[in-house]
């Protein structure tokens, strides 16, 4: 049973200035607004973000349902929102901590705290793994372990919890002790600390001895003895403190004498208080050996028995770690969610299936495999997944497994059972879904990529995938460079810079992006139909568009007195007035706008065209990214700043001014004016500070054959790929035509092979390529990057003397593009 806890005792838990209408039980924290599924007894706790403020999305959950709020001084509560109910008080983020922490010291149970630099998130999932059914079992859904993630996973103990796993994460000092506060981890568990001090460390020292506060009241701390860095850093903060190691060393708790790869599995003799003990892990590289060496010491200290490990390491599974948004059949989007089961990743997932839906996407599907959330009974838990898909509008369920099977009964929406996977690909055809936004989630041992395989569209495998997470955190980089006020414009134009439309529109659209920006006006129109409602501006408005525009509601770019006129003559037809357009100023690209000699004329004749309203005036900066033209771009700025104050005054009212694109924001803040449009920053490249970004897409492909080929063959066509050995070559199916440019034939281009570098040998052909894979590790079927994570679009962009801009743009539509979330 979720507890719950009147609102008004919550309010003492944190010494809150209560304003409370009515009291109401309390179960859920929420702090995403996007995420609400039970209205009525849940507080919304509202905090303040460097670019984002939950405040604002008050009114909007009060409309959904939602009645309690966590709200700070500063807000000004709204009277309009008659029930609401407050809980008023300083910091919202700390008051939120604490509710957590008292809800912490109410439960009595064993709970592991994980931090580290690497592997949390593993080592939780696999010690939850581990523990299986044996226990009612807690653990931080996902990855969240920072400032807010920790407050939300420890606030779901109940009385019935046994046992808690938790991770906790830190970017800066004197964060950690507010974690170590909200879980008090009875059990303690570093995983490794990585050799890089961040930014915010001075050294890597001081980043260990703010991670080991986690411990300050652990009876325990679990850890590698082979890494003595780790080692002497417990010792000089915790001299006293027990602990509990694994490692060559003689010393440690859990001894390894000997470790080797058979086959795929890795054999490793362990020595325990002066027993042998051999376990078998299931994978066969160094990082999972030592993920699964922290997990399997954990198992021993909390007393599982030797036979019941050796099995349970048996079925240790991987912890996949994205979330997968591709097309599928008959116009259905899927969402393959490998993240392993349980309830509260299920509602995280249904949010984002909700949220990447479609217009045409009518239905909304779940197929589920059973769950093995331990536990909970069967009955219990198909209630309460029951519930969940009622409160998320789910339409149609597909239960795969004999417990959902066997609860069939309590599902309220259209539902179909099958005992097993293979039941339900025999029974189903691509005719039983349609139009629907699927999620797929299914525990590993159901095998569900066979269901993803059968209802995904098919395409050949060359994908451009597009990390959506980072997509996110470059935009917000940005947004971190400007003035609170100042509006985004997200630039979207060219099928957003070759990484796809609706999808990244729908993620922009999310984070509340002020603006997108389209080159024609096909493209808005596109992402009209699929449902974004943002305004757009269409910056190369052509007059056969024009109805099409008006209709959806697209704004065009007024850039000469011919597009004005024959927009207007355009809105006179339809009796529109007032239609909001972006006036484009040239200050020396000399490519669309107004110049300055026409600036006169231009006051005039807006000032007698009621048809139109200037929403915005901007301008586009010819080298915001070069040193030698800040000379230029500041004369550029001044010419705007006069003239649009100059059309401002003509006009008698304000609009919206901007000129900086991605280089503009971090070179020339303070020509912010009003908005900042951010185009190839947010996927992945800058000009400058370009270590602040993340690599957004990725394009891969993998090795459909290898052959061996003597000496003096030539490879490919024209016979350019002559060999001064016996080689190994691969073919790998990506040419020209998906967007590799053909300059980087023969030796120019190199691809990464399980992170070995391949040439490129002979002249690329219009589908394929072939690269010299001789001396490395590879295999048919492997995957192979193009461009990516491993090798970077800005070297490969220099190396055919071009710009990352052409490089992303001309990967192919063919080219499958995956999106996922990590
Ligand atoms: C493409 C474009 C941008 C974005 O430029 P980036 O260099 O990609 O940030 C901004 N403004 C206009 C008018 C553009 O056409």
């Amino acid at each position: 049973m979720i507890q719950s806890y009147l609102i008004s005792e919550l309010s003492k838990w944190i010494s809150a200035t209560a304003i409370i209408k009515s009291d109401v039980e309390i179960s859920y924290l929420v702090t995403d607004s996007r995420s609400v599924s039970n209205p009525g007894n849940s507080m919304f706790v509202a905090l303040r973000g460097s670019n984002h403020n939950g405040h604002d999305y008050i009114p909007t959950l009060y409309q959904q349902g939602l009645r309690c709020f966590l709200v700070d001084e500063d807000y000004k509560t709204d009277a309009t929102l008659t029930e609401a109910n407050y809980l008023v008080v300083q910091d919202t983020l700390s008051c939120f901590q604490q509710l957590a922490a008292r809800k912490r010291d109410y439960s009595t149970c064993p709970v592991i705290g994980i931090t580290g630099s690497n592997g949390k998130t593993i080592v939780k999932e696999w010690v939850a793994q581990l523990i299986g059914t044996t226990k009612n079992l807690a653990r931080s859904p996902k990855s969240y372990n920072s400032q807010i993630g920790v407050p939300l996973s420890v606030w779901q103990l109940t009385k019935e919890t046994e046992i808690a796993v938790f991770e906790a994460g830190i970017s800066q000092k004197g964060e950690m002790q507010k974690l170590a506060q909200v879980i008090k981890p009875t059990i303690g568990l570093v995983t490794n600390i990585g050799a890089a001090h961040q930014e915010n460390f001075s050294s890597r020292k001081e980043k260990l001895f703010e991670k080991l506060q986690l411990f300050k009241n652990s009876e325990v701390i679990i850890y590698s003895r082979d890494v003595p860095f780790v080692k002497e850093g417990i010792r000089e903060i915790y001299p006293e403190k027990k602990t509990y190691t694994w490692g060559s060393d003689k010393s440690a708790d859990v001894r390894v004498l000997k470790k080797e790869i058979s086959g795929s599995v890795y054999k490793v003799s362990l020595q325990k208080e002066g027993s042998d003990i051999e376990l078998e892990f299931p994978f066969t590289d160094e990082v999972s050996f030592e993920n699964g060496m922290h997990a399997v010491s954990t198992m021993f200290y909390l007393g599982y028995t030797v036979s019941y490990i050796s099995e349970a390491v048996k079925k240790l599974v991987p912890v996949a770690m994205r979330m997968e948004l591709k097309e599928g059949i008959n116009n259905c989007i899927l969402v393959n969610d490998s993240y392993n089961s349980d309830i509260s990743s299920l509602a995280l997932s249904l949010d984002f299936l909700i949220q990447q839906s479609r217009k045409g996407n009518v239905v909304r599907t779940l197929i589920l495999s059973d769950i093995y959330q331990s536990g909970i009974k069967g009955d219990k838990l198909c209630k309460r997944i029951n519930d969940l898909l009622k409160e998320k509008g789910i339409d149609r369920f597909v239960g795969v497994g004999e417990v959902l099977a066997q609860h069939a009964g309590v599902f309220e929406m259209d539902s179909a059972f099958y005992a097993s996977t293979k039941e339900f690909l025999d029974s189903v055809t691509h005719n039983s879904f349609k139009n629907e936004a699927i999620l797929i989630k299914g525990s590993r041992n159901f095998e569900f990529e066979k269901v993803t395989a059968f209802l995904e569209k098919k395409h050949h495998q060359t994908r451009l995938e597009i990390n959506l997470n980072a997509l996110v955190d470059n935009l917000n980089y940005y947004r971190s460079k400007l003035n609170e006020k100042t509006r985004v414009l997200a630039m979207v134009k060219a099928f957003s810079y070759g990484s796809g439309s609706f999808e990244i529109a729908n993620v922009l659209q999310h984070q509340k992006v002020d603006y997108l920006g389209v080159a024609f006006a096909d493209e808005g129109v596109e992402l009209r139909k699929a449902g974004i409602s943002l305004p757009i501006i269409v910056m190369n408005p052509e007059s056969k568009s024009f109805p099409s525009m008006i209709q959806h509601q697209l704004e065009p770019e007024i850039y000469s007195f011919k597009v004005l006129s024959e927009f207007v003559d355009e809105l006179k037809k339809e009796g529109l007035s007032k239609y909001p357009v972006h006036i484009k100023l040239d200050t020396g690209m000399y490519r669309l706008g107004f110049v300055e000699s026409q600036m006169e004329s231009l006051k005039e004749v807006l000032g007698q065209t009621p048809e139109i309203r200037v929403k915005s005036a901007f301008s586009h900066l010819v080298g915001s990214d070069g040193a030698d033209f800040d000379e230029f771009t500041n004369l550029q700025i001044s010419r705007f700043d006069k003239q649009t104050s100059d059309l401002e005054s003509a006009l008698g009212y304000s609009f919206i001014k901007h000129i900086l694109n991605s280089a503009g924001i971090l070179r020339f803040p303070d020509a912010q004016f009003d908005m900042a449009r951010v185009g190839i920053g947010m996927y992945g490249i800058g000009a400058v500070e370009q270590q602040n970004l993340k690599c957004v897409t990725s394009f891969k492909s993998y090795i459909s054959q290898i052959k061996e080929v003597k000496a003096h063959e030539t490879i490919g066509y024209g016979r350019r790929g002559e060999l001064a050995y016996d080689a190994d070559i691969a073919v790998v199916p990506v040419g020209y035509a998906d967007g590799l440019n053909r300059r980087l034939s023969n030796g120019v281009g190199k691809m990464m092979v399980n992170g070995q570098l391949a040439p490129i040998v002979g002249n690329i052909c219009m589908d394929m390529c072939m690269v010299d894979v001789t001396g490395l590790r590879a295999k048919e079927g492997d995957e192979v990057q193009v461009f990516g994570t491993d090798i970077s679009v800005d070297e490969l962009a220099q190396e055919l003397g071009t710009i990352p801009y052409e490089i992303f743009t001309s990967i192919s539509r063919r080219v499958k593009r995956i999106y996922y979330y990590e």
